[in-house]
């Protein structure tokens, strides 16, 4: 890794930074969980889930030597809702250090596990974990922070299983492009000469769906040719505006930049029997609902752009 970049943002506690670290590697080595038990042993039940949410049909885990899929290692030692309640207080103590100098923001970032020998019905799991190791401090594109790394001993029976290291970075977040940059604007259409019609029409608040001028079939989007019979020769049927909704997502996840989550999109059916997909608007993203009727408007975005929106027309 190269050190000699300057550090993207300040750290919160600057002058102390190295008293911090030196106060963080004390941890290295002390017990995060002692000598706990796994709350089931090793199970068919548990093995046969696994592999139906994985997809995993191999042989070697059904039947009367069935041995566990090794990837499950951690499973047998989760605490489920209810948790584990013989955990030490080392690792909250380094947390709530680690908190306490502003590396409030955790992220998991990797682990790594190591086999050692197969677990089968019947094996009972105890564990221990130790915080192998406390990084010194470094500057990430997320934000400035510690890399924590605690190792688990799984064991089976008594007999060392199979290890399990998890690393967490505890970080104060880098400073949020929202506060730093003017409210992002929509993605602005890209126009061509396939669809600078389009783009024309909605200037002039129509929505213009093409026509093939051989087989006078519509279509849209807009394209070159027609899809029908090949012609490239078309012209134009404005929409009158009416349409319902054909099918819709509700957006949560990603959030992009200058969009507001949830929100819905639509896959609207013109009266002409074209789709075309756009937002709903007039209602709350979960009142949307397939068949809806809806009406066109024309959305002013910004100063750049307007776009044709669909607004429900439900309840009149
Ligand atoms: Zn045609």
């Amino acid at each position: 890794m190269s050190r000699k970049e300057p550090e993207a943002s300040a750290p919160p506690a600057d002058a102390p930074a190295d008293a911090l670290y030196e106060r963080l590697r004390a941890y290295e080595g002390q017990t995060a969980s002692a000598a706990s038990a796994g709350k089931d042993p090793v199970n068919e039940p548990m093995i046969r889930h696994w592999c139906e949410a994985m997809g995993d049909a191999h042989p070697a885990y059904r039947g009367p030597d069935a041995v566990a899929p090794p990837t499950m290692l951690q499973a047998w030692t989760m605490g489920g809702l209810s948790g584990h309640p013989d955990r030490s207080g080392a690792y909250e103590e380094l947390s709530a250090l680690l908190d306490g100098a502003g590396y409030t923001s955790i992220v998991a970032t990797d682990c790594e596990q190591e086999y050692l020998r197969p677990l089968r019905p019947g094996d009972t799991i105890t564990f221990d974990a130790v915080i192998e190791s406390v990084s010194p401090r470094k500057t990430t594109k997320l934000g400035t922070g510690h890399f924590v790394t605690t190792r688990m001993d799984v064991r089976a029976d008594g007999e060392l299983a199979g290890t399990h290291r998890f690393r967490v970075l505890k970080y104060a977040p880098a400073a949020r492009r929202s506060e730093e940059e003017p409210k992002a604007r929509r993605p602005r259409p890209v126009v061509n000469r396939d669809n600078a019609g389009f783009w024309a029409g909605v200037a002039e608040h129509r929505l213009l769906v093409q026509r093939c001028a051989d087989c006078a079939t519509l279509r849209f989007p807009w394209l070159p040719g027609c899809n029908a019979c090949g012609s490239r020769a078309w012209d134009t049927v404005e929409a009158s505006g009416s349409g319902t909704v054909y099918s819709y997502v509700v957006m949560h996840h990603p959030p992009f930049p200058a969009f507001d989550p949830p929100y819905a999109v639509g896959l609207v059916e013109l009266a002409e029997g074209v789709r075309v997909i756009s937002n709903v608007v007039g209602v709350p993203y979960d009142k949307v609902r397939v068949g809806m009727p809806v009406r066109l408007e024309f959305l002013r975005v910004d100063e750049d752009l307007e776009l044709p929106v669909f607004r429900a027309e439900e309840e009149r």
